[in-house]
């Protein structure tokens, strides 16, 4: 399953299952989507986060943090 970082509404990171209908390189342009936040336990909007601008222990601590997922 391909988990992508997300970074919700209110700075919380966490990762998500990311089906882009676009490439990672567009969606990072500027997609978001709004779907429920694992952290705060609310519907927000997300983006994706390009990995390479986390720190290590940024990346570690969204990659437990994981979104139910689409039913
Ligand atoms: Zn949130």
């Amino acid at each position: 399953m391909n988990r992508t970082i997300v970074r919700c509404q209110s700075g919380a990171l966490y990762s998500s299952i990311w089906i882009p209908m676009v490439s990672f390189k567009a969606a990072r342009l500027g997609t978001s989507r709004f779907q429920r936040c694992p952290v705060h336990k609310r519907w927000e909007r997300a983006r994706p986060v390009d990995p390479s601008t986390l720190t290590a222990d940024e990346r570690a601590a969204a990659e437990r943090i994981e979104d139910i997922g689409i039913p």
